[in-house]
């Protein structure tokens, strides 16, 4: 993958690579667009198969936090860092701090937060070298973990999908899909039980699905199955990649909404061919904008009611999102990015 090709492509102004001999850190750091502000991302600790997959991961999850922070109206640009390798072994407090030091060295142009295998105390000492950092425990004045954020955001988010979908205003009866039970999922859980969802989930780590199955009667799947549920919605809250022309061919559920980021394996042809077979699919980066919206609260002054307000309008957003697509012939990731494109536009021509 050539690098400046790809930041060509992709619109990226600064990719960072870091190394730290001490502590093995191998970092990138991708700073998407600073239009509306300095770039706020999670990281995320993850044993890629190669560097390029790294590379290609962060570009694309920093090109997202772009759109997701323009369209849920929030002065911040789009940024995202990886660590690679794994982060059972390598994950100590020096090699936080370590990532820390390179933060800072970028002056506020990139805002770090927690992301996969990246948690509350990570964001500590990662804050012991930086100020650019947020997600930090209540304990120091932080938000804690943006992920129940995410999960509220998500939760709306179906709502939406559903009533536009389905014509229905309650989720109470469904039967709801849950494709990963970490701090997302698990928290998505919890919001559906309490309305009188059903749920099916599916885990790589079973003692994940078992503790959902345990709290909320969820009924245990194989990863493998779980897309292929008849289900009343399909929500991929695992990693990327998981909606493929491989997989949605196979896909039961009318409506696909989850808190995955990057879930479309190819964004040129696999948003079109969940259209193409009638199923609705709420694009990640609006649906999952909660963590965002309560990390920035964070940064710019805390508020729980404002930030619950905020993360619930994800509903309205999407489903004005869905009319929109409607009304354009487009489909809702379309949509979703022209609204993007030209809020960065009005924000660049003032
Ligand atoms: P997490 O690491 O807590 O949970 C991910 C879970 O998915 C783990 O339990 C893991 O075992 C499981 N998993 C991994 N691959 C799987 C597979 N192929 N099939 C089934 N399960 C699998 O991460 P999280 O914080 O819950 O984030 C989940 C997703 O949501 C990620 O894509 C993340 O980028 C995105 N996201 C998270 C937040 C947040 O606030 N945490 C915000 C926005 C987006």
């Amino acid at each position: 993958m050539k690098i400046l090709s790809s930041m060509e492509e992709m619109g990226h102004e600064q990719v960072v690579h870091c190394y730290d001999p001490a502590t093995q850190l191998r970092a990138i750091i991708a700073i998407h667009n600073t239009t509306l502000g300095p770039a706020l991302g999670g990281s995320r600790f993850w044993d890629y198969a190669s560097e390029e997959a790294a590379l290609f991961d962060v570009l694309r999850l920093s090109r997202g936090m772009t759109y997701k922070s323009a369209v849920a109206g929030l002065p911040l640009g789009g940024g995202k860092a990886v660590l690679l390798g794994d982060v059972q072994r390598l994950k100590t407090p020096q090699l936080l701090q370590a990532f820390g030091r390179f933060v800072n060295r970028l002056g506020g142009r990139y805002i770090t937060a927690e992301d996969v295998n990246m948690c509350v105390e990570d964001m500590t000492e990662v804050g012991k070298e930086t100020r650019f950092v947020t997600g930090k425990p209540h304990s120091q004045g932080g938000s804690g973990d943006p992920s129940p954020y995410t999960a509220l955001g998500i939760y709306h988010g179906i709502r939406a999908a559903v009533q536009h979908r389905l014509g229905k205003s309650s989720l109470s009866g469904l039967h709801v899909a849950i494709q990963g039970c970490g701090s997302v999922g698990r928290n998505l859980a919890g919001l559906l039980h309490a309305q009188g969802v059903q749920l099916s989930v599916c885990d790589i780590a079973a003692a994940n699905a078992q503790r959902v199955a345990d709290q909320y009667g969820a009924r245990i799947v194989p990863v493998d199955q779980i897309h292929r549920l008849a289900v009343d919605v399909l929500s991929p809250c695992a990693l990327g990649g998981s909606l493929s022309s491989v997989t949605i061919p196979e896909i039961q559920a009318p409506v696909v909404a989850g808190g995955a980021n990057n879930q479309l394996l190819n964004e040129n042809t696999d948003g079109k061919a969940l259209q193409e077979r009638g199923i609705l699919w709420a694009p990640d980066f609006v649906i999952n904008a909660g963590g965002v919206i309560n990390v920035y609260h964070e940064w710019s002054g805390y508020d729980e009611k404002k930030v619950t307000q905020a993360v619930m309008g994800i509903e309205k957003t999407l489903g004005e999102l869905f009319l929109q697509a409607e009304k354009e012939h487009c489909t809702p990731l379309e949509a979703s990015m022209r609204r993007g494109d030209a809020i960065l536009q009005r924000a660049k021509s003032a």
